[in-house]
């Protein structure tokens, strides 16, 4: 992508309405816009990393067994009366009437929908387990809707729902999410830590948020230290295969948010290994058995020939919110230090002389070599200051920068500077390529 062809509005001042780095950087960065309060456009460069997000969320669900499908944003409020929803819900919800006078809502989850969809169609234990998810907008009615998209009132969430015919079978999906999302997270470079949460009047252990740790997290976190260095379940993990001793590894040592917080067992930890910190979540999964089953009406056919409701459980990402929650962990005084699996363009290419031939041409080339092999380039061929230049690369944060002029180019040489360790080379051009590809 040439920048001159590219939209990408950089705000020269501090925003002031911006409480933490990341909600700065990302409208400093032009990646975002907001149109009321916590609903956003999703600018070009916003917009890029978004889809990385849901690219390698997709392939890890796809990993686990999870079926991508697509339900609507806007949902029929009897349907929540099946579950007895409509009214417990309250505030956050979204209510519409059509011009019909139907009343409506903007769902800001999905469980009644995919129930529907399950009861209509699923009547025997033979086509279980099965696990439908999708990545769709929600909307809800934040009462303090604040640090950008991180909690925002429109969001875009991944949400899974499992099928099973009891609730051993339920574990085992319950555990290939759990793996799938520590996958997931580990993909994009974050440490996410899976913490006990509250399963309200289901009981149990199975209900877990996904945190990573931040000062700017908006929940206070307790968890053994150990954890932050346990090795993340490989490409080649059998999600066929019992995953209970990976979950078993993970959930052993203590990690707690602050409603299932017990500080008579952390404290009986070494005092070294107590983190006691913030944290934000990115994820959420949750075994709920017939909560809705039952009343809705999903029933399955047990080989033994009985009918019994399905046991369910479901598993949400926060998509746009990790992006907050990426810039909160990877950034410095300059801007954005984004990991290479999520980056929007993995390489920065600064023109320092665009009008002259020898710079326009090396650059031009090396440019359509870098896309023909299939790096994503930002190429600035615009005609502005070095130093404008250079700040603006810093802010949006790629891998990589590739920095010619003519001084270099005359012994045939570019800059190449790696952004998250500030480290400068410099290269021929064949070996400059063969660097950041
Ligand atoms: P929170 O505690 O932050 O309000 P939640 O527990 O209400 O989140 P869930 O119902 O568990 O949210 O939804 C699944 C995921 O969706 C959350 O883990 C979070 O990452 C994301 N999410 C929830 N609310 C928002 C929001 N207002 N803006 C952005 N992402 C959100
Ligand atoms: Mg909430
Ligand atoms: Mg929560
Ligand atoms: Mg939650």
């Amino acid at each position: 992508m040439r920048l001159s062809r590219f939209f990408l509005p950089i705000l020269k001042e501090t925003p002031k309405e911006a409480e933490i780095v990341s909600h700065r950087l990302m409208l400093r960065a032009g990646m975002i816009r907001q149109q009321s309060a916590g609903i956003y456009s999703w600018l070009p460069l916003g917009f890029r990393v978004l889809r990385k997000i849901e690219k390698i969320v997709e392939e890890e669900q796809a990993r686990a067994g999870a079926v991508q499908l697509l339900m609507p944003t806007i949902q029929p409020a009897d349907l929540w009366r099946e579950s007895g929803r409509y009214d417990a819900y309250g505030k956050e919800m979204l209510r519409i009437t059509d011009r019909h006078e139907r009343e409506m809502l903007y769902g800001p989850t999905n469980e009644e929908m995919i129930t529907e969809i399950f009861r209509s169609y699923v009547r025997s234990y033979k086509d279980l387990p099965l696990n439908l998810y999708h990545i769709q907008w929600k909307f809800r009615d934040e009462v303090r809707p604040r640090f950008g998209i991180m909690r925002g009132r429109e969001f875009l969430m991944k949400d899974a729902y499992s099928f099973d015919i009891d609730k051993e079978a339920a574990r085992h999906a319950y555990n290939r999410m759990f793996v799938a999302y520590l996958r997931t997270f580990a993909r994009m470079g974050l440490k996410a830590i899976p913490m006990r949460a509250d399963t309200g009047p289901i009981g149990g252990d199975m209900s877990h948020e996904f945190i990573i740790l931040a000062s700017t997290g908006e929940s206070a976190v307790f968890c053994d230290r150990s954890l932050l260095d346990l090795p993340t379940p490989g490409e080649d993990t059998d999600f066929l295969s019992d995953l209970s001793p990976i979950v078993e590894a993970w959930t052993t040592p203590y990690a707690a948010t602050d409603e299932m917080h017990d500080e008579t067992t952390f404290a009986a930890l070494p005092e070294a290994e107590r983190v006691s910190a913030r944290g934000i979540e990115v994820g959420h999964i949750f075994y709920f058995g017939t909560k809705y089953s039952e009343p809705m009406g999903a029933r399955v056919m047990t080989a033994e020939g009985t009918e019994v409701p399905v046991h369910m459980g479901s598993y949400g990402v926060g998509v746009s919110r990790l992006l907050g929650a990426l810039i909160e962990a990877n950034h410095d005084d300059d801007g954005i230090i984004w990991p290479a699996s999520v980056a929007p363009f993995h390489v920065g290419l600064i023109n320092l002389k665009p009008g002259d031939a020898d710079t326009d041409s090396a650059c031009a080339g090396l440019y359509a070599r870098l896309e023909a092999v299939g790096v994503e380039v930002l190429y600035d061929d615009v005609d502005t200051r070095a130093g404008a230049k250079f700040a603006t690369m810093d802010l949006i944060g790629l891998p990589f920068q590739i920095i010619a002029g003519p001084r270099g180019l005359k012994d045939g040489v570019v800059e190449v500077k790696e952004r998250a360790s500030g480290q400068r080379e410099s290269l021929s051009l064949e070996a400059a390529f063969n660097r950041v590809r």
